[in-house]
């Protein structure tokens, strides 16, 4: 079924630095979007988009802060990049829907908390393994989930035919360590980036959903 496309409000408060800090994270010239609509048309996910990605694009352009990072679509989007390549003006909007991911999750927003929950379960997989393991991952997103078998029917055959093993299989040499230190990395930069944020700055709704 198709998701309605959200309206906008234009009374909500606008960000005035919004679309200066989006253009800096991505690189991208965010005011030479003129709303064709090409991106968009391009899109598979536009049916389940609360807002289509050119009107996510023009959220941004207006500063309309809360909207963007609330809204679901910055989370189902798949970054096939089919936006970036039909984009006229050559704005990687993917990688502009990649920086909106990271700013909303820095906020605390999590429309789509089954998308979240996947994500850390997935990080937390390859923290602890090196690479992913994808049973404990699939029973640790279950749990999470609060849907313990949606995926038994399609894990079973996946075992019998040996397209899963029941343990990890962690990479050889100085792999894991490697990986670890990528996330040491990430660590530092966020507790960097956290400290150098206004400590009075909130979210507003659409919100929450246990941040990092
Ligand atoms: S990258 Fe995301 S927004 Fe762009 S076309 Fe693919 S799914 Fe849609
Ligand atoms: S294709 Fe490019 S110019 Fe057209 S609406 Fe999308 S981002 Fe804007």
């Amino acid at each position: 079924m198709q998701t309605p496309v959200r309206p906008l409000n234009l009374a909500q408060a606008r960000d005035p630095d919004f679309q200066a800090a989006v253009a800096r994270d991505s690189g991208q010239h965010l005011a030479s979007c003129y709303q064709c609509g090409n991106c968009t048309a391009g899109c598979s996910y536009t049916p389940d988009y609360d807002f289509p990605v050119h009107q996510v694009m023009r959220l941004v352009q207006l500063g309309l802060k809360e909207s963007a990072l609330s809204c679901r679509s910055i989370w189902l989007c798949a970054t096939c990049q089919a936006c970036t390549t039909r984009c006229p003006n050559n704005i990687d909007v993917a990688r502009v829907m990649d920086v909106l991911r990271h700013m909303a999750r820095q906020a605390g927003y999590a429309p789509e908390p089954g998308v979240k929950t996947f994500t850390d379960s997935f990080l937390a997989s390859v923290a602890k393994h090196g690479r992913v393991f994808e049973v404990g991952l699939a029973a640790v997103f279950a749990i999470k989930s609060g849907k313990p078998l949606q995926d038994a029917g399609l894990g079973l055959p996946m075992l019998t035919h040996g397209k899963l093993s029941l343990t990890p299989h962690e990479p050889e040499g100085n792999g894991k360590a490697e990986v670890a230190a990528i996330f040491a990395r990430f660590d530092r930069v966020a507790a960097q980036k956290a400290r150098a944020h206004s400590p009075g700055e909130t979210p507003g709704n659409g919100k929450k959903g246990g941040g990092e």
